[in-house]
This record gives C-alpha cells, sequence and structure tokens, in this order.
C-alpha cells in the first residue's frame, strides 16, 4: 500500500539461529502457569483456567541489548518463560496437532512493573501497564522447531548478576504448549509471527539498575539484558 498517511511501523523481530528473522505480529502471555509461582503470588493453581494477557510486539529487546528500567515502578520484576512462535495460524487447533503450528522457540523475559500490576489487581484494573510497557519483552535467538523435538521437559533458569533466582523444568508447566496454544485459538484465531510466552516458574524477584539478567531454557537457548 502506497497510501499510507505516516511511514508505516516496522516490523519488530527476533533473530533466528542459523540466520534471518523471525517477524512478530503479537505477543500473547499465559499467566500463572507454574503451581509454585500461583502459589508466591497468593493464587490457587488447581482452580484456574489458563489466562491471557498482552505485550505490543514492539516491547521486544533482542540481540543482548540493554533494558531501560522503566518508568513510573520502583519494583521490576522478572519473569524467565519459554517463548513459542506461531509459523502456521488457526481457530479451534486441536491439541493433537498443536506442535505443528509452531515454528520456533525462544527464550525470553516477561518483565513486570510489579507494583502498578499487584495496584490493578487490588483495584479490578487491567494489567496492561504493569506488562506491556515499552522494553518488557527481552528475547534470546529463536530456535526453528524442526531442529528438535518439542520442549516438554528440560531446565529454565535464570541468574542475576551471576546467582542463581529462578530455577524449575519445563515439566512443571500447569499447561503444555500445546493445551496452551489449543486453548488460546478457541479464544483468538492465531496467525503467523504471534508469540506465546508460556508462564514463569517460581523466584520472581526485583531487579536494579545495573543487574545482569541470564537466562537459558534447556535445549531451546539463552536470554540476556542488563538493566540501564
Ligand atoms: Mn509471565
Amino acid at each position: 500500500m502506497s497510501d499510507f498517511v505516516i511511514p508505516p511501523p516496522a516490523i519488530a523481530a527476533v533473530p533466528v539461529d542459523g540466520g534471518g528473522h523471525f517477524p512478530v505480529r503479537r505477543i500473547f502471555c499465559v499467566g500463572r502457569n507454574y503451581a509454585e509461582h500461583a502459589r508466591e503470588m497468593g493464587a490457587d493453581p488447581d482452580r484456574e483456567l489458563p489466562f491471557f494477557f498482552c505485550k505490543p510486539a514492539d516491547a521486544l529487546v533482542t540481540g543482548g541489548a540493554a533494558m531501560p528500567y522503566p518508568p513510573m515502578s520502583s519494583s521490576l520484576h522478572h519473569e524467565m518463560e519459554l517463548v513459542v512462535a506461531i509459523g502456521t495460524g488457526g481457530a479451534d487447533i486441536p491439541e493433537a496437532s498443536a506442535l505443528s503450528h509452531v515454528w520456533g522457540y525462544a527464550a525470553g523475559l516477561d518483565m513486570t512493573r510489579r507494583d502498578l500490576q499487584n495496584q490493578a489487581k487490588k483495584e479490578g484494573k487491567p494489567w496492561d501497564m504493569g506488562k506491556g510497557f515499552d522494553h518488557s519483552a527481552p528475547i534470546g535467538t529463536m530456535i526453528p522447531a524442526a531442529r528438535f523435538p518439542a520442549p516438554t521437559r528440560g531446565a529454565i533458569e535464570l541468574k542475576v548478576n551471576g546467582a542463581v533466582r529462578q530455577s524449575s523444568d519445563l515439566s512443571k508447566l500447569i499447561w503444555s504448549v500445546a493445551e496452551t496454544i489449543a486453548y488460546l485459538s478457541r479464544l483468538v484465531t492465531l496467525a503467523p509471527g504471534d508469540l506465546i510466552f508460556t508462564g514463569t516458574p517460581e523466584g520472581v524477584a526485583a531487579v536494579m539498575r545495573g543487574d545482569v539478567l541470564e537466562g537459558s531454557v534447556a535445549g531451546v537457548g539463552t536470554v540476556r539484558t542488563v538493566i540501564s
């Protein structure tokens, strides 16, 4: 289209291991998808269907770039997560074929202004400004799904300044990757370019300017950023 009245926005993209970029359309995030994290947030993990919130695609921070400490918060928390990249869209995707819609996987951080999120929860308001702010989604290099079996188990870990802060296993996901895709595709029609942050294990905590965050998901890769 050549009649845009302002220049069209750039397409957010994630570098792919081996070359190229994965173009990003939307970012969906699953809430409370590990039991121990749900408990540390004061929720009962046995009584919830999966629920979702979103971040804008241009919240991504790639290539190990620094993440600026966000405004309007004094409680920036890390949430280390497995990220799923949708290559083939669809609605009402059956769980049995859900993984065939995945193009790749990455390690990512669902950075959270916990003070704003907690205030929103208390007041029954949306989470958007606690979750979907600028630079709130650092992500590592994406690995094509064709290269390895779907990650259903394996260590997920985050170190801050070299000390382990979060350490769990993908087998502890309450809703598996396939179940999450199937359920989300009932709520919205998934499209190529959609990312799903699949939730964080326990151990979330605050970071400060200068902290170095290094996350890893076994078999999937790493994510690194420094808070600036
Ligand atoms: Mn999260």
